[in-house]
């Protein structure tokens, strides 16, 4: 079988895959996998044939980076739309070229999802969040801000839309394009007990396997307790809240391990305290077997891989898909929500952090979830469903 796999650039959505596209090379398929130089080595080390797309990234002028840093999902849907433009013609040729079996693309990847129409090829959405539909994206509390950026933004990413049209692909309109339907072949990377209204989706469709993650040992959590933060590695430029967990924790009785990603030069931070680190990115799975607390702005992959490793989570979510993932691990008991006061305020944040610490009822409930996630069928569940999507059609 010929898959060809395309993701956008970003390591929440390109992680999940890579133990699928192992398992699919594994099996002796082919894997044509369009992606991102900073990602090339990881998909080749799983087996596939790397593609690189970079030079069809639309150029970034200062207020579009602007805009992306402050979450515009207009912003980030035009340059998508222009990026399916430009990547037009290589994709073409390579699909007239390799024939492929199956296009699987990620839910946010319209270059991958729109190809596989135009050609007619059978196709599995990448779904590394939640699967939302009317019931389940009524846990996404969006900000005023995020809505306006929505409803302002329509008329230009509908005219990127049209330009779309003019190049053959069966487009009505850009709300068309960035909805997926209820009858799409979809692989969802979290259980059916996390996913909200898990009900709610046909059976037959939505493949919940569980995350999908590089399994690591645990290991003895005994003695000093490792407290272990992130903003994951998009919109993580937030100094002043490290500042605040250095302040709160500086002369506890706890390491701290802070990631701040690549955007931040740790040394803006000066001279760090004994028990504190700081680094701009980290092996995460490594760090949350020995974690004892993860303080997390819950990207669905790092809230899921926190449980994986039955890690309690202090919740601070910063977008509206990131407070849907944190009210979800709230309700299963795996985690607390940090409320903006104290995460602005030291002594507040030391005692959330050492009560979190000392919570049996919070490890319990990440326990029981890393059971949960481990039952999932994974990384094989996804690729039996790629091969019964491919061979349907065949
Ligand atoms: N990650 C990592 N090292 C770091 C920070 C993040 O390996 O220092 C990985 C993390 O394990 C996760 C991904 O990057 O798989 C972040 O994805 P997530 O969905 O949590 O957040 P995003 O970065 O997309 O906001």
């Amino acid at each position: 079988m010929r898959v060809l796999w395309f993701c956008i650039p970003a390591y929440g959505h390109t992680n999940p895959t890579i133990e699928v596209v192992r398992e699919l090379t594994r099996r002796g398929h082919e894997v044509r996998y369009y992606s991102f130089e900073e990602f090339r080595d990881r998909i080749e080390g799983a087996g596939a044939t790397f593609v690189a797309c970079d030079d069809y990234l639309p150029a970034l002028d200062a207020k579009a980076e602007r805009r992306i840093r402050s979450v515009s999902t207009t912003e980030m849907s035009v340059k998508s739309f222009q990026t399916v433009a430009n990547l037009d013609p290589v994709i073409s040729a390579d699909i007239a070229r390799w024939h492929p079996d199956v296009v699987v693309s990620d839910s946010a990847c319209f270059w991958g999802k729109l190809s596989a129409v135009k050609y007619g090829l059978p196709w599995v959405c990448s779904t590394t969040t939640f699967a939302f539909n009317e019931h389940s994206s009524k846990y996404m509390e969006q900000s005023a801000r995020e809505i306006a950026d929505m409803v302002l933004g329509l008329p230009r990413m509908n005219r990127e839309a049209r330009k779309l049209r003019q190049l053959g692909y069966p487009v009505k309109s850009a709300l068309d394009i960035v909805r997926n339907k209820p009858d799409d072949n979809t692989i969802v990377y979290t259980s059916r007990a996390f996913q909200p209204c898990a009900e709610t989706f046909n059976e037959a469709r939505y493949r919940f396997v569980g995350p999908s993650v590089r399994d690591v040992p645990l290991r003895e959590r005994g003695g000093r307790p490792l407290v272990y933060a992130s903003l994951g590695t998009v919109i993580n430029d937030h100094p002043d809240f490290y500042r605040t967990l250095i302040t709160a924790l500086r002369d506890e009785d706890v390491d701290l391990l802070i990631s701040c990603g690549k955007g931040f030069d740790p040394a803006a931070l000066g001279m760090l305290p004994a028990n504190v680190q700081v680094k701009q990115f980290v092996d995460q799975m490594e760090v949350l077997a020995r974690a004892s607390l993860f303080v997390t702005h819950c990207g669905m992959n790092s809230a899921s891989e926190g449980m994986w490793m039955a890690v309690p989570e202090l919740l601070f979510p910063l977008t509206g898909e990131q407070r849907a993932v944190a009210r979800r691990v709230s309700e299963v008991g795996a985690g607390t929500m940090l409320d903006k006061a104290a995460a602005k305020d030291p002594a507040k944040l030391r005692e959330v952090v050492l009560h979190a610490l000392s919570d049996d009822d919070l490890a319990l409930g990440a326990a029981r979830m890393r059971e949960d996630f481990r039952s999932c069928a994974g990384p094989c569940g996804a690729a039996d469903f790629i091969e019964q999507v491919a061979g349907a059609a065949g």
